[in-house]
């Protein structure tokens, strides 16, 4: 079957908060952006709406006094987008060619070419892969089992009870720490006898009084029920093979999380996990007209409003960069759509066949 070709201005890859923040400013902007994001795939735990599909209240998000349930807030950002227009595809990119433009995506029906790309698919937390970890219905996942703790750990169920992280890194100690504020006890997990964690992080760890470690030892399965959550964990310990019940009432699994860039390895600069490395002034790759945004570029914050955010700043970079305005990359320097580079110093500009130009405008005073 020959594949259905496609030509469009704006492609956006990921309908969380930042591809469809980013498909909202695009639209509104008459640039008819296109929206592709993978389908339902309950292995990946991926949905079109990203990673807020897997929760359940979302409590931080400004604009909801009363708190939002993840997949309602996703389907308002999807609204809002629809009705300005944006156009949406539910498909797994497969391949993308991004050494000259037009950029080439590759689905299984469809090869589409674009001027400019918002990559905005997100990051994927880790998992254990053990029982009871699932996504309720599966599970206790959005019922006591987390990967999130800024996200959940504020929510009355955990409020004074006794929680578990799991990890032994910067991620679970910070995680952790910021448990203490609301948990009565937080019980860290891991399976080594020491941290991987740094210094400063460990030492902030060790120093907390609410904070106890469970070394050398595995979580085999969380337990619980549907109506009562989690109630606790089997643990074994690996030095001595010993099996226990472990009473508690939420688990934050804290073993990293892995952004969704394997599609652009070789092809796009990333750091040493995977992220896609932007300019910090914009969301631009190093690329020129590929914007990244949202939690495949950002292994900090991570966020619903700071995934919007950055969606928002690629629409507009992407904006900047059909003008045929400069946009700042990942280097300091400049480039526009039609190969310019300003110096990141602004002293020069290097034309497209590589001659310099002084940066400069000298106006002369009328009359001279
Ligand atoms: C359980 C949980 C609870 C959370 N709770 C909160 C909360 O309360 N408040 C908060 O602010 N944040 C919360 N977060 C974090 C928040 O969900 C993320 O920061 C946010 O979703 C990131 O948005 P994004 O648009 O960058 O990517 P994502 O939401 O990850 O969306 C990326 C999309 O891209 C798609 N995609 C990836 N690869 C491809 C491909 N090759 N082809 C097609 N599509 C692709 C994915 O399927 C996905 O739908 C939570 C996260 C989790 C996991």
């Amino acid at each position: 079957m020959s594949k259905q070709r496609l030509h469009r201005n704006v492609v956006i890859i990921g309908s969380g908060p930042a591809g469809l923040t980013a498909a909202i400013y695009s639209a509104r902007a008459n640039l008819k952006p296109l929206l592709i994001d993978a389908p339902v795939d309950a292995e990946k735990q991926t949905a079109p709406g990203g990673q807020l599909m897997i929760t359940t209240e979302v409590e931080n998000y400004p604009g909801f006094a009363e708190g939002i349930q993840g997949p309602e807030m996703m389907a308002e950002f999807r609204r809002q987008a629809e009705r300005f227009g944006t156009e949406f595809i539910e498909a797994w990119i497969e391949k993308v060619e991004l050494r000259e433009r037009p950029f080439i995506l590759h689905t299984r029906e469809y090869v589409i070419q674009t001027e400019t790309l918002i990559i905005a698919s997100g990051a994927s937390a880790k998992w254990l892969g053990i029982p009871g970890e699932a996504k309720v219905p599966d599970g206790l996942g959005g019922n006591g089992v987390s990967a999130c703790a800024t996200c959940d750990g504020p929510l009355p169920a955990f409020r004074n009870k006794p929680l578990v992280v799991v990890g032994g890194g910067d991620t679970a100690m910070e995680e952790a720490t910021f448990l203490t504020r609301y948990a009565s006890r937080v019980f860290v997990v891991h399976r080594r006898d020491k941290l991987r964690a740094s210094k400063i992080m460990q030492d902030k760890a060790f120093r907390n009084p609410k904070l106890e470690f469970i070394w050398d030892t595995a979580i085999e399965e969380i337990l619980g029920t549907p109506e009562d959550g989690v109630t606790g964990i089997r643990l074994r310990n690996l030095k001595t093979a010993a099996k226990r019940i472990f009473a508690c009432s939420g688990v934050f699994i804290a073993i990293g999380h892995k952004p969704n860039t394997d599609l652009f390895k070789g092809q796009i600069e990333t750091d040493q996990v995977g992220y896609i490395k932007t300019s910090g002034r914009s969301t631009a790759t190093n690329i020129p007209g590929v914007f990244a945004s949202g939690d495949v570029q950002d292994s900090i914050y991570r966020q619903a409003v700071t995934a919007a955010g950055t969606g928002c700043m690629a629409a507009l970079d992407a904006e900047r960069f059909l003008d045929h305005l400069p946009v700042m990359m990942p280097s300091g320097e400049e480039v526009t759509r039609e190969g310019e580079h300003i110096t990141a110093d602004q002293e020069a500009i290097i034309t497209p066949d590589g001659h310099m130009i002084p940066n400069k405008t000298e106006y002369a005073a009328p009359g001279e």
